[in-house]
Formats: C-alpha cells, sequence, structure tokens
C-alpha cells in the first residue's frame, strides 16, 4: 500500500516538475526541459537495475515504471506540442550520448585504477551491468518514442475528439511493447521468470493510465490557456498537434484555393522581399504578369466551372514553365505573375514559351485560349515592387491593346526575342 502511494508521489513529482520546465519553455528554452529529461536517464537505469519494490501482483521498479515511463510520456507531449524535429533532437542525443558513454567506459576499463585510503575499488561488474541495461534501454527507448509518435497520429483519425483514450492507447500499447523488449533482455541475461513481466507490465499500465490524466489536465488547464492558441481551438477535445495545426495552414497560408499557387498576399511579401535582394546583391530579377485574353467569354460561353478548370491548367502550365527558381502567383482572377532571377531578355523568353505553351497545351487549347504578358525587369531606378509591377502592367495594357496574344518588354529587347524564340502563329 505505502509502496503504492510513493510510486504514485514519484509519478506526480516527475511529472508536475517536468511539465513545469515544459511550459515555461518560450521562456527559459527547451533546452531547460530536454536536459532534465536526459539526466533522469541515470536514475532510471540505476533503479530498473537494483532496485525494486513488492506491490500486490508483483516486484517492481520506479526506474522502468516511473521514471521510464515518464519520459516517454514527455516526449510525446514534446511531440504533440511542438514538432517532429524538435522530438529527434532528445530521441537522438540519448542513443548517441549512451553510445558516447559506453565508448568511454571501454577506455576507462584499461587504466590502473588505485584503491582508496578505505580500501574502496570502483565495481566495474556494476558499470558493465549498468552499461548493458542502458544500452538496450536507450535501444528499446529509441524504437518507442518512435513507435508512439506514429501510434498518437494513426490514433487520430478514430479518437480525435478523445485526446485521453487517444494518449492511453498509445502510451499503453507502447509500454506494453517495451515491457516485452525490456523483459526479454532481463530473461535472457539474468533468467529473470515470467512474473516479472507480468509485475512490470501491470505496474506500466498503472503509470500509463496515471499519466494519461495529467497529461490531459495539463494540456487542457495549462498548456491550452496559452494567449496563442489561435481562436477556435481552444479548447483541447478539438485541439489537433501542432505538426497537424501546422500542415493544415500551410495547406492553405499563402496560397490561392482554386489553383494552389501563391496569392496575392504571397506576391507582395515575397516580391518585396526578392526586389529589395535584388537590388542589393546586384543580381537580376524580372516580373512576368500573365493575363488571360478574353477569359470573361470562357466563362459566358462555358460556364464558370470550365473557366475554373482552364485557371487549373493555366496554374499547372505555369508551374511548369517556370524554372525551379521562380516563383508562380496568381495575383488576380485570370492574372498570374512569374518572378524568375533572369535579366530581361531571358525572362521575355521565358513569356513567350509561357505564350506558346498556352497555345499547344492540351488543356488550355481546347477553347483556343491565348495570354497576353507584360515584362519588367529591377534596374538601378528600381526602389520596390511597386515600381516594376507598374512597368510590368503598363506592357501588359499595351499587349492587350496591340492586339493580344503577346509579350511586351523593355523597347528594343524585341531583336533578341525575334532571334530566340520558337515561330508561333
Ligand atoms: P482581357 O483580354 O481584356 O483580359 O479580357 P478578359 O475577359 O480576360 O478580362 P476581364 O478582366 O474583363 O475579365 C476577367 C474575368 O475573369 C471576369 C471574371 O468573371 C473572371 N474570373 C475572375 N476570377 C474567376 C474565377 O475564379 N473563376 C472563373 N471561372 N472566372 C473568374
Ligand atoms: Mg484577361
Ligand atoms: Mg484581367
Amino acid at each position: 500500500m505505502l509502496n503504492g502511494a510513493l510510486l504514485l508521489a514519484e509519478a506526480v513529482l516527475y511529472f508536475g516538475a517536468m511539465v513545469t520546465l515544459f511550459r515555461f519553455r518560450r521562456r527559459i528554452g527547451l533546452g531547460v526541459f530536454i536536459c532534465a529529461l536526459g539526466v533522469m536517464h541515470f536514475l532510471e537505469t540505476y533503479l530498473a537495475s537494483v532496485f525494486y519494490v513488492a506491490l500486490p501482483f508483483g516486484l517492481v521498479s520506479p526506474g522502468s515504471a516511473v521514471l521510464f515511463s515518464g519520459k516517454l510520456v514527455m516526449i510525446l507531449l514534446l511531440y504533440m506540442k511542438e514538432d517532429a524535429a524538435t522530438v529527434r533532437q532528445p530521441i537522438y542525443g540519448l542513443l548517441l550520448g549512451n553510445a558516447l558513454m559506453i565508448g568511454l567506459v571501454l577506455i576507462l576499463r584499461l587504466h590502473a585504477v588505485s584503491t582508496l585510503p578505505d580500501g574502496r575499488m570502483p565495481n566495474i561488474a556494476f558499470i558493465d551491468e549498468m552499461g548493458w541495461l542502458m544500452v538496450w534501454g536507450t535501444s528499446l527507448l529509441f524504437i518507442d518514442a518512435i513507435l508512439i509518435i506514429l501510434l498518437y497520429e494513426k490514433l487520430g483519425a478514430y479518437l480525435r475528439a478523445r485526446p485521453f483514450m487517444r494518449i492511453l492507447a498509445s502510451v499503453a500499447c507502447v509500454l506494453t511493447f517495451d515491457q516485452a523488449g525490456f523483459f526479454t533482455a532481463l530473461h535472457f541475461v539474468a533468467g529473470a521468470p515470467i512474473e516479472v513481466f507480468f509485475g512490470g507490465w501491470l505496474a506500466k499500465m498503472g503509470a500509463a493510465l496515471a499519466y494519461s490524466g495529467m497529461l490531459v489536465a495539463y494540456l487542457k488547464w495549462v498548456e491550452d490557456n496559452d494567449v496563442a492558441v489561435p481562436r477556435g481551438l481552444s479548447d483541447i477535445f478539438d485541439t489537433l498537434t501542432y505538426r497537424e495545426r501546422y500542415e493544415a495552414l500551410i495547406k492553405y497560408v499563402g496560397r490561392d484555393g482554386l489553383t494552389g499557387l501563391l496569392h496575392r498576399g504571397s506576391f507582395d511579401a515575397d516580391g518585396e522581399s526578392a526586389v529589395s535582394a535584388a537590388i542589393r546583391m546586384g543580381k537580376p530579377l524580372s516580373l512576368l504578369i500573365v493575363d488571360v485574353d478574353h477569359f470573361k467569354s470562357i466563362n459566358d460561353r462555358f460556364g464558370h466551372a470550365e473557366g475554373d478548370k482552364v485557371l487549373k491548367s493555366m496554374a499547372v502550365l505555369l508551374a511548369e514553365t517556370a524554372g525551379g527558381n521562380d516563383q508562380v502567383f496568381r495575383i488576380g482572377g485570370e492574372e498570374f505573375a512569374v518572378l524568375t532571377q533572369q535579366s530581361h531578355a531571358p525572362a521575355r523568353l521565358l513569356g513567350e514559351t509561357i505564350r506558346n505553351a498556352v497555345k499547344t497545351s492540351a488543356h488550355t487549347n481546347r477553347f483556343n485560349i491565348t495570354v497576353s504578358a507584360g515584362v519588367s525587369t529591377v534596374s538601378e531606378t528600381t526602389r520596390c515592387l511597386a515600381d516594376i509591377f507598374a512597368l510590368a502592367d503598363q506592357r501588359l495594357y499595351k499587349a492587350k491593346l496591340s492586339g493580344r496574344d503577346r509579350v511586351v518588354g523593355e523597347p528594343g529587347s524585341e531583336a533578341i526575342i525575334l532571334q530566340a524564340a520558337p515561330k508561333s502563329a
């Protein structure tokens, strides 16, 4: 009874201290939490190798039931509130730190050790035993950590609305797997009987229950009281993990819903920084504004849905035609912009390539679509995006006025294009 209560007290202390460090991660840095997590490894392994207490169902070590299970839950918490790139750090850190320790111990063994005045000598056999447990434990932890994240993600499909069940199921499954692995090692190395498996397993299931409850309470009452939580996601019961939220956001933020291209807002932001970078570094940068000719008549004759399909095809075509470093935006209904790190002549040529591709592409030539484009390039007089935008826009207007289906650039740049451009109708 006392042992059970003490184990619970240890779990509450461990959890409370660790989530406090985690809670203040923005202020004190995530390193504090991660270091504390790593430091626990010593005690955890030491206890798991020699420190067992009796519970009604068998022998239990606080090292594995409290500390090891707790560490796994902390890794899950780190993944839930941060992301995979962050959680990878302690996982790899623990693995590599242990490898380093083994390397050091192998060298340490070669010393001629002096006896201390009181006759004490280091216990090499014990260090060896701890060492193997650490290697095995860390390898298992490495697999466990990856498993728990994968499982937590998978379970999201069924248990998104039930975070307690989702966390409990993830933790319990992985701890079961872990206990099987841990027991196998104990069995073969120390001849541990099967009762050790069940005793440890039941203790870990108890830990899974306690930690899942504490974690859900922490997420609900502490973590998500954060002011930074987006509106509508303040309730843990619809909270997606950080990574899920990130992916969902990335899908929409900065992108146009119909074509998936970067939208006008992105153009204003990215365009401005591209122009100032080009001015600062003296690198070439050109802007193409591409507008579909008589697009309204496509809508009028074939319907809005067909019009939408043409816009999607235009987006695909532009993305394919543009180079790897070029950025393609949808800046208006049937108006697109391409930012290319090229000087004027090649940028005009890109315009011609686009104009010809529209006429030959299976998707856009169904309606005999043509496009007009205006091209401008950053020069000594350029101060900001608006300067090259105005110029490209004027040239686009000129292209429309002079009969459409053409690319207009700097006066005098036609000669180069006529030489280089493929013959067109
Ligand atoms: P011009 O050759 O002078 O560019 O003629 P236009 O008809 O292409 O030019 P205008 O700017 O007058 O018409 C653009 C049309 O694009 C008007 C609008 O109905 C259509 N449009 C804008 N956004 C969308 C959209 O998302 N889907 C569809 N199907 N049509 C759109
Ligand atoms: Mg148009
Ligand atoms: Mg237009």
